[in-house]
Parts: C-alpha cells; sequence; structure tokens
C-alpha cells in the first residue's frame, strides 16, 4: 500500500564509504556503512520515504585494477559489468547497516537494493570525446602500449601518472524508475543507481527495427542520475550529500563565502559566472537545477555530518523551486 509521505532522494559522495585517507578495506566500508546508517535515521524520523543513490569511484578503480592483474587466468569484465559489480556490493553493505540501524531502534521498514541500469544516447556526442579519468595510473610507455593494443583512450590526470578515459554521457532514463518508486512509496528504504548506474544503450535491429539494451563502457555522473531518478520518483527532497557543508561562492579564494538558500535563478548566475567547479561541485549544482526546474520543491547540498544541522535549517545550503 502506497503512503503519503514525501519521498526524499539522497545522494551520497563517492569518500562516503571510505573515511579520509583510509584504505577500502571491507572493515571500513562497514564502518563507513554504520555512520551513513545512523545519520541516515534522520530522514527516517522524519517520516520520508527514502531512496539512496551513492558514487563509486575508488571502489569501480579498484575493480579495474584487479581486472589487469591476471588476465590469463580470470578473464577482464567490462566496465558496465563493474558498475554492477559494486552496486552489489556497496548495496549490500549499506543494506545490512541499515537494516541493522532500524532493528536497534525498533524500526520496522525494509530495505532493498536495486541494480538499476540507466539508458543513454548512443548518438551523445560525450562518446566520442571520453573525458572521464578512471582506474589506474600507469607511465606513459604503458599508456601507449595501452592506447595501440585496447584502442583505449589515455591522458595524463595532473601530474599523477597517465590513466584511461572513458565517456561520460547525460543519463536519459532509468529502466527501474517504476519499481524504486512504487518501493519507496510503500515505505521500503530502497538504494539505487550505484556508481551513477549501469550505462546501458539501445541497440537498434537494422532488420527488424526492434532493439536491445546492451552495456557499454562509459561511466555516468552519479549526481546527475539522482537528480534524474528525483524527477523520475516525483521526490520532493534532493539532498546530495559531499564534503563540505556548504556551497561557496569564490571557492578557495580569500573572498569566499558560504550560501545558506539559493532560488533558481541566483542558482543559475553563480553557475554561469563559474563558481562551481568542473567534476565536481558543477555536476551537483546542475543535478540541484535540473531537479527543481523539474517541479522539484527543496534541494539540499551539505556533509554527512551536518545533516541533521541542515534539516533544522542551521546549516547546509538550501535551494528552493518555484512554487
Ligand atoms: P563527491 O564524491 O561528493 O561527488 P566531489 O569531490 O566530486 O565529491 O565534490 C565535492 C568537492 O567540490 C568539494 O570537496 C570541494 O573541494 C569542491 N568544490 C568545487 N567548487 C566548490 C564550491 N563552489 N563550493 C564548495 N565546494 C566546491
Ligand atoms: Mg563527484
Amino acid at each position: 500500500m502506497q503512503n503519503k509521505n514525501p519521498t526524499a532522494v539522497i545522494a551520497l559522495g563517492g569518500h562516503a564509504f571510505i573515511r579520509k585517507g583510509y584504505r577500502p578495506t571491507h572493515e571500513e566500508h562497514q564502518i563507513a556503512a554504520r555512520k551513513i546508517a545512523s545519520i541516515l535515521m534522520e530522514l527516517i524520523n522524519r517520516d520520508y520515504n527514502l531512496v539512496i543513490t551513492h558514487g563509486n569511484g575508488p571502489q569501480v578503480g579498484n575493480l579495474l585494477l584487479q581486472n589487469e592483474h591476471s588476465p590469463e587466468e580470470i578473464p577482464k569484465q567490462p566496465l558496465d559489468v563493474l558498475v554492477a559489480m559494486t552496486e552489489g556490493s556497496l548495496g549490500y553493505i549499506m543494506q545490512q547497516a541499515i537494516i541493522n540501524e532500524l532493528r536497534r531502534r525498533g524500526i520496522h521498514r525494509h530495505v532493498v537494493t536495486k541494480i538499476t541500469q540507466v539508458i543513454l544516447d548512443q548518438h551523445d556526442p560525450a562518446f566520442k570525446n571520453p573525458s572521464k579519468p578512471i582506474g589506474p595510473f600507469y607511465t606513459h610507455e604503458q599508456a601507449l602500449e595501452l592506447q595501440e593494443n585496447h584502442n583505449w583512450e589515455m591522458a595524463e590526470d595532473s601530474g599523477r601518472g597517465w590513466r584511461r578515459l572513458v565517456p561520460s554521457p547525460s543519463p536519459l532514463k532509468v529502466i527501474q524508475r517504476h519499481t524504486i518508486k512504487d518501493a519507496a512509496m510503500q515505505g521500503h528504504i530502497v538504494i539505487a543507481a550505484g556508481g551513477g548506474g549501469i550505462p546501458v544503450v539501445k541497440q537498434i535491429d537494422q532488420k527488424t527495427g526492434d532493439f536491445s539494451y546492451v552495456g557499454v563502457e562509459a561511466v555516468i555522473d552519479k549526481d546527475l542520475t539522482s537528480s534524474l531518478l528525483a524527477k523520475q520518483v516525483g521526490a520532493e527532497l534532493f539532498i546530495i550529500l559531499t564534503d563540505v557543508n556548504r556551497v561557496f561562492i569564490n571557492y578557495n579564494q580569500p573572498d569566499q563565502k558560504p550560501l545558506g538558500a539559493l532560488n533558481i535563478e541566483m542558482t543559475e548566475k553563480y553557475l554561469d559566472d563559474g563558481h562551481f567547479a568542473m567534476g565536481s561541485m558543477r555536476p551537483k549544482i546542475e543535478a540541484v537545477l535540473d531537479f527543481l526546474q523539474s517541479h522539484g520543491k527543496r534541494a539540499l547540498i551539505t556533509s554527512p555530518e551536518n545533516l541533521s544541522k541542515a534539516l533544522q535549517g542551521v546549516d547546509g545550503t538550501h535551494f528552493v523551486g518555484t512554487i
């Protein structure tokens, strides 16, 4: 039975599962998941229907590294499968931590993780311009070899070595949107679209004109997928948790200023004025704007530690849509 509670979509940053400076061990993931689970209880206590999304950068990076180790013995897996693997592993760890926290508090709600496929446009120009560095660092020599033998696009990454670049096209549709929404509206806590979702495109059969979904070598920005999902499940509130309490203008400059509350027009202006860095804060702001422009009511960017204060309105950066 569907309830009448508002739905919140909450996106967890890539480092939510690993504390700064720690290795991504299973124990570390469990510690981080326990912490997130207890923070999420703020939203449970406020009777939100909840959809949780999360990043997977460090975890998928390690799977890519594993791929390189003994390819003769263990066949390499493509990127779409690796994303599915992290949705499964992080979903399980998160799910277990939330179930345990709910049990401790005597709250009767169910938790489910959805393996989530996200449709991309195969003609998206991003496929011709790989832009997202992923996985291990290589020497210049190795990079040339990989370029030659695997047809990988390689680029130097901020003086740290050479990395593989993959396309990062815009997400069009979440295939599992209906089951995610149905489960959330029944009060089940849903973990979905981990790592931005599994990238798939429609492959048309030239003879019949029919199509099949096929996985592709790409990664999808988790903030953009989260806002798409927030729209598709009719969320009222969209929260992005990252490692800053607030969004700033003139970030990292002597006159930096934290932002408290913004409407769509102010947000657009600051975005146009270049206050939000590409690849980090900019996609979050774009995701928030996309949500608000499609009738989303409220969005919030803050850190996990400050979620409670932000929900009380005394911290975080709040965004309001047109009412
Ligand atoms: P996540 O894993 O949560 O997606 P990111 O590193 O991609 O984290 O994005 C968060 C980072 O964005 C912050 O740590 C901060 O360094 C950076 N950032 C860039 N521009 C701004 C800004 N204008 N205000 C606040 N943080 C910003
Ligand atoms: Mg990010």
